[in-house]
């Protein structure tokens, strides 16, 4: 028996990934220091393997994206390998899109395979990726992989040819991977780990006999490993009959896995790497389990068998270590580094039985959590379906409250955050080491809330937020000031690039104490007559965006965020507030990979939302969403029943429009009118166009003009450029719309 890992972080323990990409970025460090601070890094994260796994992989590493070496290992972008060229396509200003990974926050860059007017695809082998770390890595052959992201899974996430040709696409691919599989078998690669997550989505008939003919190729190249994550297969007995090393499949997150190899026989000839350690939760693995779990696999195979993780490890934080929280709660956790540790304990077991060591680590389980509070979960289980509608129908809804609040067509807003400039993070960072009083930390914020009324009362706006300056993270804040959370002081991810998130962990039922936003809402409310939207997130995106506990199904903590958020929206109302908005940008995220499984998510998820949102009819509710599959789910977008939804439309080049000619939307939206991801200031003219393109297919009552996202990384001058050109761009609009 063998052990295997991979996914292990790039981040480093001191966030080293982030700081040496930042540093080269902002012209302090040369391009030697950044290589060799990866070069160093990458050393790290193979010392990590070597210390706990038999097997781990080399060529995982990369200086920003792993789908964009990978685009240029295939020759999609020519000159992709000088460094500045990359950073262009990696954040320049026509960056390659950016979408998000599976059903996680990870974002890839979106690689665009075109097809030329010939109709030929333009593919060659320019760079070899694992084959240089292969090389350069002294280990013995057996014991490192070189690691490939698979043909399939990288034609599904492209981009830029004509719907239909995938496979056409894929079959171009294949002579490109066969000669980097040549290479690397004839450099004396053991194995080669080929990641096909996109297998555990939907799969039609037709792809899986495409998967066939492409793999009953390559497999004759070189002994793969297709390692497959986040979901189950749906073919297992096609794709055992794959002629490959083996495969690497999920039983965490699967039972049926097991159950499915007790119908579908596991070639005796092939490796089975069985993921029976999770990569995206930080709970422990109870070793014994895991290891009855392997012999019951055992039992059903004849196959070798190798221990692993059952998703790639960088949906988890780096190390426990530093870490200062509660020991009980301390001991129940895992992250990258002891998730390593645990594969070597599993092998332990199954193969000499328990030692002190793996007995020590199952000891937690005997100690229950306390933070089991009964009032909620009584009224999560006395909801019904009435607490999660809004007691008025949209038609007398939207009367009252333009009654109330007075708008003008067109009317213009933001999505909540302003610019946080250095002070604002230190100001947060100093109230919470003690540095800065409580109360002087209060005045400063009531400052910051001040100029940022005076900046949109300057500008024009219609409708006004207070800033967000007190939120370092939206999903961070809410956790710091609920019950049943807790933030760890290290736990960083990567979400994309260099950009990191803390996600909070939840431990126990979510009861808010007290009000959170009505005192800083209500004080901006108080400098303005117009109206000020108080700013909260959604119910889904805190559960998308935190760890979450095991113990209690998603939905069940779903609600109860809803109903601490609901109970903030009540209090807003009270405090006098006439506009919510609940954001929801990982409303999609959470949807399973497999279409089947959506009609149940988006129904608890939509009831969750609809819990929040429940308001009293004259009370306005957005949400705000931020990304451009939004055709598929716009329907379930429909049933939040919101009042008005803000939503990305320029990244994507309208695509997100196109949605609205087969749904007719019933209620009011702000299609984004310029993208606050790049510093450009685009002119009125340019943003009016996003609207006029929109009317075509929502009536132009119903629509709002505002920025797609928060200002909160912009620079003051260019977002105050950008606001006074969005109300340019709605006067324009009023005007034509006079005449017409
Ligand atoms: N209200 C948040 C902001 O403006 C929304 C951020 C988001 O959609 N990710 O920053
Ligand atoms: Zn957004």
């Amino acid at each position: 028996m063998n052990t295997y890992a991979y996914g292990f972080p790039r981040l480093g323990r001191e966030r080293q990934f982030k700081h040496l990409l930042e540093e080269f970025w902002a012209g302090n460090i040369l391009e030697t220091e950044l290589r060799d601070g990866i070069d160093r890094l990458e050393e790290e994260r193979l010392s990590a393997y070597r210390s706990s796994v038999d097997y781990f992989p080399v060529g995982e590493m990369t200086m920003y994206d792993p789908m964009l070496d990978m685009g240029i290992m295939l020759g999609l972008y020519p000159e992709g390998n000088d460094l500045d060229r990359y950073f262009q396509l990696a954040r320049g200003v026509h960056a390659l899109e950016m979408t998000k990974w599976f059903n996680t926050n990870y974002h890839y860059l979106v690689p665009v395979i075109s097809v030329s007017k010939t109709g030929q695809l333009l593919l060659k082998k320019v760079w070899n990726k694992p084959l240089n770390a292969f090389l350069k890595c002294q280990d013995s052959n057996q014991g490192k992989i070189p690691f490939l992201i698979g043909p399939y899974t990288f034609a599904r996430l492209s981009k830029g040819f004509p719907v239909g040709s995938l496979s056409k696409v894929v079959r171009a691919l294949v002579p490109v991977y066969r000669e980097l599989l040549d290479e690397l078998r004839a450099a004396g690669a053991e194995y080669i780990h080929v990641d096909e997550p996109a297998f555990a989505g939907d799969v039609s008939e037709a792809d899986q006999a495409l998967i066939h003919e492409i793999y009953q190729d390559l497999g004759r190249h070189a002994p793969l490993l297709l390692i497959i994550a986040y979901d189950q297969v749906d073919f297992l007995s096609k794709l055992f009959c794959l002629p490959v090393a083996g495969f690497g499949l999920d039983f965490v997150h699967g039972v049926e896995a097991l159950a499915a190899l007790r119908t579908v026989r596991f070639p005796a000839d092939k490796i089975l790497v069985a993921g029976v350690v999770d990569g995206r939760s930080i709970w422990k693995t109870n070793l014994l389990r895991a290891a009855e779990m392997i012999d019951e696999i055992r039992r059903l195979t004849e196959g070798q068998i190798w221990v692993s993780n059952a998703a790639p490890l960088f949906h988890l934080p780096v190390s426990l270590e530093g870490e200062t929280m509660e020991p009980y709660l301390r001991e129940r956790i895992c992250f990258a580094e002891e998730r390593l540790n645990e594969l070597a304990l599993i092998k332990t077991l199954v193969t000499t039985g328990p030692t002190e060591e793996t007995r020590r680590w199952n000891q937690y389980s005997q100690t229950p959590l306390h933070w089991n509070n009964e009032a909620v979960r009584q009224r999560v289980a006395r909801l019904t379906p009435k607490d999660a509608e809004r007691s008025a129908p949209y038609a007398e809804r939207s009367k009252l409250q333009q009654e109330r609040l007075k708008l003008p067509m067109f009317p213009t807003t933001t999505i909540g955050s302003f610019p946080q400039t250095g002070h604002v993070r230190k100001a947060r960072t100093d109230v919470r080491s003690g540095k800065l009083s409580r109360q002087a930390y209060a005045g400063f914020m009531n400052d910051q809330i001040r100029e940022v009324v005076r900046v949109q009362e300057e500008i024009g706006l219609d409708v006004f937020v207070h800033g967000e300056f007190e939120r370092s993270d939206m999903v961070e804040y809410f956790a710091e000031h609920l019950g049943g959370f807790e933030i760890t002081r290290n736990g960083w991810v990567i979400s994309y690039g260099s950009r990191i998130y803390r996600p909070p962990l939840i431990c126990g039922d979510v009861v808010r104490a007290g009000p959170i936003t009505v005192e800083n809402i209500s004080f901006a409310q108080s400098l303005t007559k117009k109206p000020m939207k108080g700013m909260l997130t959604g119910p889904i995106t805190i559960l998308a965006w935190s760890f979450v506990r095991e113990d209690l199904p998603l939905s069940d903590t779903a609600c109860q965020l809803a109903l601490a958020i609901h109970e903030e929206v009540l209090d807003l109302e009270k405090a006098g507030i006439r506009i919510i908005q609940i954001d929801e940008p990982a409303f999609r995220e959470l949807a399973p990979m497999k279409r089947a499984m959506w009609p149940a998510y988006f129904a608890w998820a939509a009831r969750a939302f609809c819990l929040a949102a429940k308001a009293l009819p004259e009370t306005q509710i957005h949400t705000h969403m931020c990304y451009s599959e939004f055709n598929e789910i716009i329907e379930y977008i429909s049933a939040l029943d919101a009042d008005v939804i803000t939503i990305e439309a320029t990244r994507s080049r309208g695509e997100v429009i196109a949605a609205f000619e087969r749904f007719r939307y019933p209620r009011q939206i702000g299609p984004g009118v310029y993208d606050i991801h790049t510093p450009a200031v685009v002119s009125p003219e340019e943003m009016a166009a996003v609207i006029e393109r929109a009317i075509r297919v929502i009536p132009a009552e119903q629509i709002w003009v505002n920025p797609d996202c928060g200002l909160k990384t912009r620079g003051w001058n260019e977002a105050v450029q950008a606001l006074h050109n969005m109300v340019a761009a709605a006067r324009l609009l009023r005007e034509r719309a006079k005449k017409r």
